[in-house]
């Protein structure tokens, strides 16, 4: 939430032309159908995003909430160019990422970063934290060793683990300490938009809490736009500006937070709302 977060949201968010902070996800139309293998009906066809569209101002955090199998995680893998849409485009910087070529995929990949779900999240049980995070500076060739080494000590200080992380590995580590690797990664190439999936939701409360707090300040410090994936309601609260609610691959509403939670449109939504404890 970057207005929470200390700093006003349009000192995080540049302005476009219409004095509003302009838009750096675009998603138009999207839309992804399944074609089910083994289903019993041969080529049977699941719409699980069915012509969603919505934007994120820089600087700014849109939740995407929903009911588990609402499409929520195919949206995300679609605006992470990991997965390909069936028709509908997902604009980055005003340019449709499908029509990236080799090296602009490579820079897209640096500026668009994921955070995903535990147990492990990004993260390869295998390899050392240092590994973990060092690794995006290795891929991108960002510097020497010996630099990319005070890169990964530096971002560990910025999610607050102590440095003797460096030479553990995932298992040794509470869930939250695992989030807070992932966020590590996810920001060692200094993206602009974090897509976050299900980021905070296999954490307890507290330690929920407490994540959430650090990626509302890393946002005010870094003027990262997070879209932020979440089948909890209650978590939204804590960190959006903007919340669209999907409803079996549908976009049902889309409102700005204070909004949704005191007057939603949508029978859907009041629905979720209540299933709040
Ligand atoms: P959510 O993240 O909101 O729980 P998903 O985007 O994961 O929902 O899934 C939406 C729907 O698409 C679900 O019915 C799911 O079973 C289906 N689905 C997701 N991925 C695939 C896939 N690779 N093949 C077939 N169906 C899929
Ligand atoms: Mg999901």
């Amino acid at each position: 939430h970057a207005q929470q977060a200390g700093a006003p949201a349009d000192a995080a968010a540049p302005e476009g032309a219409a004095g509003q902070p302009e838009d750096v996800i675009e998603v138009r139309h999207l839309t992804k159908e399944f074609v089910l293998r083994g289903s019993g009906v041969r080529g049977e066809k699941l719409l699980a995003v069915d012509d969603v569209s919505f934007s994120v101002r820089r600087g700014t955090t849109l939740a995407v909430v929903g009911e588990s199998g609402s499409g929520k995680s195919t949206v995300a893998q679609m605006v992470l160019n990991l997965l390909p849409a069936t028709s509908g485009e997902v604009l980055f910087d005003g340019v449709d990422i499908t029509t990236l070529d080799g090296r602009e995929q490579f820079a897209f990949r640096r500026r668009v970063q994921p955070i995903f779900q535990n147990p492990y999240g990004s993260l390869d049980p295998s390899w050392s934290i240092f590994r973990s995070i060092e690794e995006p500076l290795r891929v991108h060739d960002v510097g020497d060793a010996k630099s990319r080494e005070a890169r990964v000590r530096d971002l560990l200080d910025k999610v607050a683990l102590p440095q003797s992380s460096l030479r553990r590995y995932p298992n040794e580590l509470s869930g939250g300490q695992r989030q807070r690797v992932a966020i590590a990664r996810a920001l060692a190439l200094q993206p602009e938009v974090v897509v976050c999936d299900e980021a905070v939701s296999a954490l307890d409360v507290l330690v929920q809490g407490q994540i959430l707090t650090l990626l509302n300040d890393l946002q005010a410090e870094m003027g990262l736009t997070y879209l932020f994936i979440t089948h909890d309601l209650a978590v939204v609260r804590e960190i959006a500006d903007d919340v669209v609610v999907m409803q079996k691959g549908r976009l049902v509403e889309h409102a700005d937070v204070d909004q949704v939670f005191a007057s939603p449109e949508q029978e859907y939504t009041r629905a979720l709302l209540d299933a709040i404890p």
